[in-house]
């Protein structure tokens, strides 16, 4: 098992950006981009293989957060989700998305807690619908202690600080992923913004012509942002 001594946060960072780079440098279609962002992740995950940690499907708590992902990352779920949903389950899908939009779009976290808006992508199971190509914010945010998740985000008005025991290497090593990608995404003149989970992945169901201007380098419409 890796331990904090073994990680070179600088080398991870440069060596996986450039692996990014290559990857896109060659002109790239939606299925290798998938990859390369998966590839990201596995990256991380092996650094990280074998470290200690409570989650475990069913056990949604920390699912009500606010979620950044990259462009990329959205339309990985998008074209997972495309290729496994009926098209009534898609757009089932997309009027929760909307909806979780249009109310959470200018929620903190604390607010999101209180209200209790959980992630439009959990299950009735209190699972991840898309857990093997879930965001690396996702991945980075693992709990030590189930029990102290639940407490901390239970909606509840309190001053009091309510902390989680993490593992702060998982969270650094999946955060130097994403700055990663974001950095062989702009070195390859790629949009390189993050957006909000949920708004990413309802843009890329709602206009699938946005995957092929992105490949192409174009810049996503500000307005999703606003
Ligand atoms: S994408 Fe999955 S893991 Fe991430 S917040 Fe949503 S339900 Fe939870």
């Amino acid at each position: 098992m890796n331990s904090p001594d073994s990680w070179h946060e600088e080398i991870f960072l440069s060596e996986m950006t450039a692996k990014v780079a290559d990857a896109l440098a060659e002109g790239i279609d939606a299925s290798a981009l998938a990859q390369t962002v998966a590839a990201c992740a596995a990256t991380a995950a092996d650094f990280c293989a074998g470290r200690p940690f409570a989650c475990a499907p069913g056990c949604p708590h920390c699912c009500v957060l606010n979620v950044a992902v990259l462009l990329p990352e959205a339309m990985t779920i998008a074209l997972w989700l495309r290729e496994r949903l009926s098209g009534a389950e898609l757009t089932g899908l997309q009027k929760r998305l909307a909806a979780h939009r249009s109310w959470a779009r200018w929620m903190d976290d604390d607010e999101r807690i209180l209200k209790q808006m959980s992630c439009p992508l959990l299950d009735s199971f209190g699972g991840c619908s898309v857990h093997p190509v879930r965001p690396l914010a996702c991945h980075a945010i693992t709990s030590l202690d189930s029990q102290c998740c639940r407490e901390a985000l239970m909606p509840a008005v309190t001053d009091e600080e309510r902390l989680v025991p993490a593992d702060l290497l998982r969270k650094a090593v999946f955060d130097a992923a994403f700055t990663a990608l974001a950095s062989g995404l702009r070195l390859t003149g790629l949009d390189d913004r993050s957006i909000e989970l949920g708004t990413g992945v309802l843009a890329f169901l709602e206009h699938p012509e946005l995957q092929e201007s992105f490949l192409a380098g174009g810049r996503f419409p500000r307005d999703l942002w606003l």
